[in-house]
């Protein structure tokens, strides 16, 4: 990726604001990832898909301006969620969990990693959806 001194400057104040380790992740994935933006046929709206260039089984979908992905990382340190499949209670338990893992967030790297794709004018491929399509997309999205 081109770095200009603007960008380095850029990329100083998000680390300090949002952390070494998100930013790193973030910047891996706008280097080994794949992004596409369908959109409705109107323009209007959008859904920003993220692959990996090596698993294409690993498709992260996020939408451009808001701040939620299904990701494990964001429903644990963003929402502060903590993982059903462990078996952990309510209550003292999950107040240990999160002292422990002692990590809250701002957002994750797939949300991060959209906006600055956006930001640094990397083109994405895009795709015109239909309605339905892009209905499956949106509520997939928000379904836990
Ligand atoms: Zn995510």
């Amino acid at each position: 990726m081109f770095i200009t001194a603007e960008r380095a400057e850029l990329f100083i104040e998000l680390s300090a604001l949002l952390g070494e380790d998100l930013l790193e992740r973030a910047l891996r994935l706008l280097d080994e990832w794949s992004f596409i933006i369908y959109y409705t046929a109107d323009r209007l709206r959008s859904i920003a898909e993220l692959s990996s260039k090596r698993n294409l089984a690993h498709v992260v979908r996020v939408v451009p301006g808001v701040n939620y992905c299904k990701c494990r990382y964001f429903q644990r340190c963003v929402l502060q969620l903590t993982d059903k499949e462990e078996g952990v209670e309510e209550g003292e338990q999950q107040d240990q969990d999160i002292n422990r893992s002692n990590q809250v967030s701002f957002t994750c790297e797939h949300v991060l990693a959209q906006r600055l794709h956006w930001l640094l004018n990397l083109e994405p491929r895009a795709q015109i959806l239909t309605l339905d399509q892009f209905r499956y997309f949106h509520n997939d999205f928000y379904e836990d």
